[in-house]
């Protein structure tokens, strides 16, 4: 498999070159930000942090010099969705309603990474506030995707995946609430990681739906994503939903050994409209597996087919209420051509938010509403309870389970933004691990016959990452001997 875009060596080798003299920080960000003039016309970045990188890369050169301990991520650069706060910048969440916003603190994963001697350099291109799968709900502009400019890169996080495909980073950080870290990687060719729920923490990320979402690296293979979960991850004071990293860390993993690990089939995914090119590519993948003397086997998630519906009701849900804060009056866009303050409410949302924003404030505040409460919301959360339970049980009888990311190649760009069901649907094999909480990647497989990337989906159990990450080594090392 041939991807088309100039590669980063890896993120640990970078690194060591910075600490060892052998490039400098300050030139890895100047090629860093010379690829993003150079695919500008893709529509990945939002802002550029042209003076703030290289202030930080000078530091970076500077503590080498001295003979001080960069860190082990020392001069590498990221791009960081438009949705991670970052002092002295602005954070837009690409929403008008949070133009000119700057945060007063930052994201606990951007501190980490900057600790590490990482350097962010800009700002990812997302679907307004995460809600979407394409990018087109971007309020600012459409980013393209890098394999066929009339394509979307898919969403919410289609910014930072064109922008790691595009080679303009080694990686990025995007958020996954229903699959915008996997899908994105999946229309684009990058690896893309969605840890445990609580694994990274949320702390100074604009927030979608909270017991959803996700923080995560897109890369260009699962070692850099293991590489920068093993900087992020970890418990956090500032958010009380974290869990603590894997004792052994995620950095040092390598290549499962195929032989004896039990995965199941998603039975379910296959009968879902699966576009052919996807279907053969995930075949051939199967039996490559298979034939490393992996264990496969069909595996009936019996409630997985009503996960989209289930997660169209708790999201949106979760969504009117995380909105509620946007008032015009604390922070972000406020109209002051108005007479009261109910009035400024009404103006300042209704200009500022966009017609996705607005559509999932209506429904998430219809499902909460008490007449609606039990009929909608309460079904939804006893299905989640189901799913639950139905991956519980599948875990007891394989280790891991496999299937698409998505069920269509990338799509045009237009093509379902008219109809949101239509565009829903682009979620209906990722929105499970969101729900359940569990792991899951994206490791790019193919490419169907116009080139278009093409995605395979891994999960597995509440807090084996370490565990996924090593099999997407393993399997990303089939792939790489078969082409
Ligand atoms: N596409 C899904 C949605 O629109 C997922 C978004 C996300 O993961 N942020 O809700």
């Amino acid at each position: 498999m041939k991807r088309r875009w100039g590669q980063w060596e890896p993120i640990e080798s970078l690194a060591e070159s910075v600490r060892s003299k052998r490039i400098s920080a300050t030139s890895l960000i100047e090629r860093s930000l010379k690829e993003i003039k150079t695919y500008q016309e893709y529509n990945a970045v939002i802002l550029t942090l042209e003076n703030r990188a290289l202030a930080h890369a000078k530091q970076i050169d500077k503590f080498v010099n001295e003979g001080k301990n960069p860190g082990k991520l020392a001069g590498v650069p990221f791009i960081a969705k438009d949705n991670f706060l970052l002092t002295d910048s602005e954070t837009t969440a690409a929403s008008n309603i949070l133009k000119g916003f700057i945060a007063p603190y930052q994201a606990t994963a951007i501190s980490r990474l900057e600790a590490e001697g990482a350097i962010c350099v800009a700002k990812a291109n997302l679907d307004a506030f995460a809600h979407g799968a394409s990018t087109e709900n971007s309020d600012f502009f459409v980013t393209k995707n890098p394999y066929d400019k009339t394509r979307v890169p898919g969403g919410s996080s289609g910014g930072s995946a064109a922008a790691v495909a595009l080679g303009m980073v080694p990686f990025a950080l995007g958020t996954d609430t229903g699959g915008s870290i996997r899908q994105p990687a999946a229309f684009c060719a990058a690896f893309g990681l969605k840890p445990t729920y609580g694994l990274v923490s949320r702390n100074g990320v604009v927030a979608m739906g909270s017991s959803l979402d996700c923080i995560g690296p897109i890369t260009t293979s699962a070692k850099d994503a293991a590489v920068v979960l093993d900087v992020i991850s970890g418990q956090d004071t500032l958010d009380s939903t974290t869990v603590k990293s894997d004792p052994k860390g995620y950095s040092d993993i390598s290549a499962l050994n195929l032989g004896g690990v039990k995965i199941g089939l998603v039975k379910e995914y296959l009968n879902q409209g699966v576009n052919n090119e996807i279907t053969v590519a995930l075949n051939s993948t199967v039996e490559h597996i298979r034939s490393r003397g992996a264990e496969m086997k069909e595996i009936s998630l019996p409630s997985i087919d009503l996960a989209l519906a289930c997660y169209y009701i708790i999201c949106p849900a979760e969504v009117s209420s995380n909105l509620s804060r946007y008032d015009g009056v604390r922070y972000g866009y406020f109209n002051a051509d108005v007479k009261d303050l109910d009035s400024g409410y009404i103006r300042s949302r209704g200009i500022g938010f966009g017609k996705e924003a607005k559509r999932r404030i209506m429904i998430g505040t219809f499902v909460l509403s008490s007449g609606y409460y039990d009929a909608y919301y309460k079904k939804a959360m006893t299905v989640r309870t189901k799913l639950i339970e139905e991956f519980k049980a599948a875990f007891e009888q394989v280790d891991y389970l496999i299937g698409p990311v998505t069920p269509s190649l990338p799509f045009k760009i237009g093509e379902k933004s008219a109809n949101p069901l239509d565009m829903y649907l682009a979620d209906v094999m990722t929105v499970g691990a969101n729900l359940v909480g569990i792991p899951a990647v994206s490791i790019p497989i193919a490419f169907s016959k116009d080139n278009l990337p093409i995605g395979l989906q891994v999960m597995a159990r509440q807090r084996d990452d370490r565990n996924l990450l090593a099999l997407s080594m393993a399997i990303e090392e089939l792939i790489n001997e078969r082409d």
